[in-house]
């Protein structure tokens, strides 16, 4: 039998004006980490992030890096994180020496749990080292309890930053995530939403702050003919080309988010009648972007997650696992932890199905079908 057609879990999707905005910098020859693509990439993120500065850098792994730096985090310092995450939020952490704090998920949003958050502050103030951080995770685009979280950070005057990175396009109380916090994150990785093929952007009401972040992301060049250094600097800086790609996605980021929901939408129309799987839905007020469809099966279900992974991979179909939290990671074992068991039985239950904007109606067919297939079995 022909092999059937990789469906894979989220690729890019590219729109019909990207190569001719990459065709202009190439013309214009900004092919450098600096140019006018990058200049109207900013902007263009701007109006769509409640008119908020923006500086366009390299990754959003980078983005988190600087957010941290600019809030001054030091060497022993502790910062509290969601650990139901990707690495990549944890890890600037450990690049700068200090100690995540990992805080577990509540069961309406999969993200942050606010009273172990309050719990995990309190202590750390009892210890004489309140925590100098907090990054809070929107996964897979749901929003997370955002307003309490940043009122708890609020009553103890602790930094948030909200890791946006899968969660372009979300909103809470129609503000768009990423700028409730003190800096915002997004990412621009191929598997995101959107792509510059690779790159990210940190987000700040606060311009000096961003105005600084560029700073740091050149390789901190103070103001001279020469080349002259007070401080330790960075190359975190997106390319005009990369950019050039994100002006052309940005155009047809609502597109893709609504592309997302639909697809979102048909896979609970479909699989609601079997009783061993359910859904994500949103809370009130949140709107996500459904950047990844997961499904949560039922403790008692006799199918496991991996049996119906291993059987989509069978049929040429990616899926993955819930991410695996931080504080169960052989990296982060040192960490300390504060946590309830959400986000171990989500990553034990859940799975990521295929979610790309590009599937035809048919890819999405057959995902159904497979998994229909093995619970009618
Ligand atoms: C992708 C991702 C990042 C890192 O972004 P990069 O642009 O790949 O460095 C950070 N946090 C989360 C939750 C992500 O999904």
């Amino acid at each position: 039998m022909k092999k059937q057609t990789k469906i894979w879990l989220s690729s890019p999707h590219i729109g019909a004006k990207e190569l001719e905005y990459v065709n202009d910098a190439f013309i214009s020859n900004w092919v450098a980490p600096v140019g006018p693509h990058i200049d109207s990439f900013e902007q263009e993120l701007s109006r769509i992030s409640s008119g908020y500065n923006v500086a366009a850098l390299s990754s959003g792994t980078a983005s988190i890096h600087l957010a941290l730096i600019l809030i001054g985090v030091q060497q022993h310092d502790d910062v509290l994180c969601s650990t139901f995450t990707f690495s990549a939020t944890v890890n600037p952490i450990k690049y700068l020496n200090a100690n995540p704090i990992l805080i577990d998920s509540e069961e309406d949003t999969w993200n942050m749990c606010p009273d172990l958050l309050e719990i995990a502050i309190k202590k750390g103030i009892s210890r004489n080292k309140k925590p100098k951080a907090i990054i809070v995770v929107h996964l897979y685009g749901m929003p997370a309890q955002i307003n309490k979280i940043v009122a708890i950070a609020n009553k103890y005057n602790i930094p948030v930053i909200e890791d946006a990175a899968e969660a372009l396009g979300s909103t809470y109380n129609s503000q768009p995530l990423g700028t409730f916090g003190d800096f915002g994150v997004y990412s621009f990785n191929g598997n995101k939403i959107i792509t510059t093929s690779g790159g990210g952007a940190l987000v700040s009401k606060n311009k000096e702050m961003i105005a600084k972040a560029r700073f740091l992301a050149t390789q901190a060049r103070d103001k001279a003919p020469h080349y002259e250094h007070s401080e330790i600097g960075y190359n975190y800086r997106l390319s005009n080309i990369s950019a050039a790609i994100g002006l052309g996605q940005l155009e047809i980021l609502n597109q893709r988010v609504l592309k997302k929901r639909e697809i979102n939408k048909y896979y609970k129309k479909e699989l609601s009648s079997i009783k061993q799987v359910s859904f994500l839905d949103e809370h009130k007020g949140s709107f996500s972007n459904f950047w990844l469809t997961t499904i949560l099966l039922d403790k008692n279900s006799a199918i496991d997650r991996e049996y119906l992974r291993l059987k989509l991979a069978k049929a040429n179909i990616e899926s993955r696992p819930l991410w695996k939290p931080m504080h169960l990671q052989p990296v982060f074992k040192e960490c300390k932890f504060y946590v309830n068991g959400v986000s171990e039985q989500l990553f034990e239950r859940g799975l990521c199905l295929p979610s790309g904007t590009n599937m035809a109606d048919e890819d999405i067919k057959r995902v159904i079908r497979i998994i229909k297939c093995i619970y009618e079995a």
